[in-house]
């Protein structure tokens, strides 16, 4: 992300901001995005990992796919989700 991008994405509002999140293949197409390799979100590390959370209603048949590092990787019966779809799976297995 370039400094201006950065000033851009930073006076988004919130609610944009976190579409942006869900549909991250958008998102970090604009950035970095080397041999499959991208830069997580959090800053940290870089990642083929993709969130495989199946999105419901209009975008059903379609996944997540937000790219995610180790450190935000949640792993739940074998699939790899994103912090906030593994809260989600989570409240779901409570009941
Ligand atoms: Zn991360
Ligand atoms: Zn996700």
């Amino acid at each position: 992300m370039t400094e201006k991008d950065k000033e851009l994405y930073d006076k988004l509002p919130e609610h944009i901001k976190l579409r942006l999140d869900y549909k991250a293949e958008e998102y970090y197409s604009k950035y970095e995005f080397k041999d499959n390799i991208v830069k997580c979100k959090c800053g940290g590390g870089k990642t083929k990992d993709r969130c495989e959370f199946e999105l419901k209603g209009k975008k059903i048949g379609q996944k997540c796919d937000k790219y995610i590092c180790k450190k935000c990787m949640t792993i739940i019966d074998d699939k790899k989700y994103c912090r906030i779809h593994a809260n989600i799976i989570n409240q779901q297995k409570k009941g």
